[in-house]
């Protein structure tokens, strides 16, 4: 078998980049070995612009909020599955301070397409709004499992996907491609998440992954909408919600535990006087970086291999438009965004 890409991973990044890559006429294959929980299967999937303590625009966030809105609406369409959920979001703000900066922001470009006007706190009784609450406009939240369902069916349909654990051992390297199990690919791609930290090509660069765990709560007192104080809640229909999460760097395993748990509960009982039912708890490792931007590139020595990773906390929104980015370099050279660029770790690269 011949294709232009073989692809590594087929979380939210891979998914992406694969979808992106065929949309522009390249042949790719797609390898995933489909563990029970990733964390693009248990991601919570929302996007929101802004960041709240300091009420500022996340990185990129304008760009980011336009691209993902065109792309999960065209694969919506394209795979005929619903996952796609642009909402406003409701705040319960965290202080004084925030609601101060927001009242004195929301007027002002371009935040006043973001920031809504404040709300009335007896509207939702069962929330504790303390220092006021308002709602952002822009936000919402992808189904991800639904999301990469979807494309896995629809790569599969274009025969390009194969279930199948990738070995780096079984990787030949040729001048101007690669070999994997009789497929020959112009350019191999990895995506695959925190896993690359073991990947020898990549282990250079520097994640700092981080385990999240979230609860499925079913509580029919709050409306079905997105909310965001201490934690946020995701409406998954029928009264349900997924709330979380919490953030650790030590112990980073794919099972849930107690500790997290009482975590969320707690924090949901200090925003919140619903009562609620538990219905589950999931894990999953999230590719986070130290310097908090993802990695995009061609590996400096091997000019065949790339990587497409370090989504963090937000590979909801940032993979549409880094993906876009990086077909772009890939197809044309277009030169990429310098601050996921990986070549800001070639220093790190020790070339035996
Ligand atoms: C609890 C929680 C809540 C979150 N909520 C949000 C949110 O609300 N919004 C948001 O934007 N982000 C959220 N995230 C973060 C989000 O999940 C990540 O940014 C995103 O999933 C990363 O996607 P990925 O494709 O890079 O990695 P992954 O999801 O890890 O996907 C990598 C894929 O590669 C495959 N793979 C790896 N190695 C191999 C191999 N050797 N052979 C074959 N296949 C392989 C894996 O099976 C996997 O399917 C959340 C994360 C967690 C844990």
């Amino acid at each position: 078998m011949v294709k232009d890409f073989l692809i590594i991973g087929q979380g939210i990044a891979g998914s992406a980049l694969a979808y992106k890559l065929m949309k522009a006429g390249k042949s790719v294959l797609v390898i995933d070995n489909e563990p029970p929980s990733t964390s693009s299967r248990v991601a919570a999937g929302l996007f929101n612009p802004i960041v709240f303590k300091r009420i500022t625009l996340g990185w990129r966030a304008i760009e980011a909020i336009n691209e993902l809105t065109n792309f999960y609406k065209e694969v919506e369409k394209e795979t005929s599955a619903l996952f796609f959920h642009p909402q406003q979001m409701f705040r319960i703000h965290g202080s004084e301070g925030e609601s101060n900066s927001w009242e004195h922001m929301k007027s002002q470009k371009p935040f006043d397409n973001f920031l809504g006007s404040s709300e009335l706190t007896s509207k939702r009784p069962f929330f504790y709004q303390s220092f006021g609450s308002a709602l952002v406009n822009n936000a919402g939240n992808v189904n991800a499992k639904v999301y990469v369902e979807s494309i896995k069916n629809w790569l599969t349909r274009r025969d390009a996907y194969k279930i199948a654990t990738f070995d780096y051992n079984e990787l030949t390297l040729k001048n101007d491609s690669v070999s994997w199990n009789g497929i020959e690919a112009e350019k191999i791609i990895f995506c695959e998440g925190y896993k690359a930290e073991s990947n020898p090509f990549f282990n250079y660069l520097p994640f700092n992954t981080a385990k999240g765990e979230e609860l499925i709560i079913e509580c029919k007192d709050i409306a079905q909408e997105l909310f965001n104080g201490s934690i946020y809640g995701v409406p998954m229909g029928n009264g349900i919600f997924k709330i979380g999460s919490t953030f650790a760097w030590s112990q980073v395993d794919e099972f849930t535990t107690k500790a997290a748990r009482e975590e969320i509960e707690g924090k949901f009982k200090k925003i919140s006087n619903a009562s609620y039912k538990i219905l589950g708890q999931n894990a999953g490792i999230r590719p986070a970086v130290k310097d908090r931007r993802p990695f995009v590139g061609m590996h400096p020595k091997h000019k065949q291999m790339g990587i497409f990773n370090g989504m963090g906390t937000k590979g909801i929104s940032l993979s549409p438009l880094l993906a876009n980015e990086f077909v772009a370099h890939l197809i044309d050279n277009s030169p990429l965004n310098e601050e996921c660029d990986i070549k800001r770790y070639e220093k790190n690269l020790v070339v035996l």
